[in-house]
């Protein structure tokens, strides 16, 4: 069997994966938030646990692999969303999964095996904080429920610091009726106007890091494989989530390995909607960016370094991405190269998977370029790289000089002029179609290449 190798952030090394129970591996990955559009960088994170994913099937077998990625559907953003639009907020939730799945279905992301929503776990969460309560981990103070930071002695030990560095790096909530400034909130009261459950202490809601707790126990149980999210997550979230799961089901070891993904920036800096350089998946797609080339970028930097979004590298993964569908056009899978595969199991080196790829080009492999491509999630039959849509504002508007310079041509009589241009676009792969009233129309074909023009 393969051996995969994982760079764990619990302990700051990479090591061996050896799974719990080879009849059911299991992945968590802490999924979004739903009131918006997902940007580029919750791709990023998508594309890397979903590379692990493809990875964990091929190894173990796709029957013996359980994915799991929660939606946050319980949430300050989302009620501030609805309030400030005036809508439902289940309106919303709904309208925005909806939107996720097909962004990140164009992205070529595998669904995972179970997608549990927060508001279908209510009473689990309830049961968890309760729980928490009996063993002495979490108090009531004024409608709320707190976790006791002090009375879990590893707190901290995910990310490696100490309670008070992490109260000087973290933005901490004071309220007066917590012991201890790092507490977190289990529970918190509902007024009139938000969502709320009943509970043991009145009607209200979850917080946040209890979601994940409680999601992960119900499909998982007290231990299980991998756990992963952005970088972002590990502090304060995922330790919160260590903290409540170990001390209500302190017999378990909850997540062996933590992987954590770097953030993406754009074009060199921090992607934010104040710089004006913030894409969802959506804006990228609308400026006929396939979802096949977003992936490429996002495969080509390893997972555990910061990366950057560019254009340059969006046009260089489009210009690889052509030459390859034309080798594997009329290719049979092949069984998987052992050196892509190689390189993925050393801790997602899907970098040295693709520099893997362009030998196997080079060689002409067309076969096992197509296999390395389908384990990639790249080079679907179906993927419309040829397409119209494709072709860059560039090449339209050098079609478009083609196509007037043989209208002149043909008005000059000059038709030895007028066939050089049409059998210009036809090496291209632009089929000219004439229209009545001196009209024509440029019709890309499959075997369209800008690079011919
Ligand atoms: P959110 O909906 O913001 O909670 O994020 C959902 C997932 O996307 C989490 O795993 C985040 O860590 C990840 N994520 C958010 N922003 C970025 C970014 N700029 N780069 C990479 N991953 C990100
Ligand atoms: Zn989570």
């Amino acid at each position: 069997m393969t051996k995969i190798m994982l760079h764990n952030t619990k302990s700051r090394r990479k090591e061996d994966f050896i799974p719990l129970d080879l009849s059911n591996v299991r992945m968590y990955v802490c999924g979004p938030t739903v009131y918006d559009r997902a940007h580029i960088g919750n791709a990023r994170a998508v594309v890397v646990f979903d590379s692990l994913f493809r990875l964990l099937r091929e190894v173990y077998g796709p029957d013996y692999v359980t994915y799991a990625r929660n939606f946050t559907d319980i949430d300050d953003k989302i009620n501030a969303r609805a309030a400030a639009t005036g809508r439902n907020i289940s309106e919303l939730t709904e309208e925005t999964i909806a939107w996720y799945l097909d962004d990140m279905a164009s992205l070529a992301a595998l669904e995972p095996n179970v997608m549990p929503r927060a508001t279908d776990y209510i009473s689990q969460m309830i049961t968890m904080t309760e729980c928490l309560i009996t063993k002495g981990h979490a108090y009531n103070a004024e409608g709320h429920v707190l976790f006791d930071v002090k009375s879990c002695p590893d707190y901290g030990s995910l990310s490696g610091r100490s309670i008070d560095d992490m109260i000087a790096g973290a933005r901490v909530e004071v309220a007066p009726y917590k012991r201890d400034p790092m507490d977190f909130v289990l529970w918190k009261p509902s007024d009139s106007d938000t969502p709320g459950w009943d509970s043991p202490w009145g009607r209200g809601r979850p917080g946040w890091h209890i979601e994940c707790s409680a999601m992960v126990h119900e499909h998982f149980g007290d231990s299980f494989d991998i756990h992963g999210g952005g970088n972002d997550l590990m502090f304060p979230h995922h330790e919160n989530e260590i903290a409540q799961s170990s001390c209500a089901h302190p017999d378990g070891a909850f997540a062996q390995v933590w992987m954590h993904n770097e953030m993406l920036q754009v074009e060199g800096k921090k992607m934010s909607k104040s710089l004006g350089n913030f894409f969802t998946v959506q804006d990228l797609l609308q400026q006929n960016i396939s979802g096949e080339v977003i992936r490429f970028v996002l495969l080509s930097t390893h997972y555990g370094k910061p990366m950057d979004w560019t254009q340059k590298k969006a046009d260089d993964a489009a210009a690889t991405l052509r030459k390859w569908h034309k080798l594997v056009k009329n290719a049979r899978p092949a069984a998987l190269d052992g050196a892509v595969l190689g390189h993925v199991a050393n801790d997602l080196n899907t970098p040295g998977a693709l520099a893997r790829m362009h030998e196997l080009v080079k060689a002409g492999d067309a076969d096992a370029v197509l296999a390395a491509g389908q384990f990639l999630g790249l080079l679907a039959a179906d993927a419309d790289w040829w397409k119209p849509k494709q072709a860059s504002d560039n090449v339209k508007v050098r079609i478009e000089a083609l196509l007037t310079d043989r209208s002149q041509a043909k008005a000059d009589r000059n038709f030895a002029k007028a066939d050089a241009v049409r059998a210009q676009l036809e090496a291209a792969g632009i089929e000219v179609v004439d229209k009545p009233g001196g009209l024509s129309e440029a019709v890309i074909t499959e075997a369209f290449d800008p690079d011919l023009l």
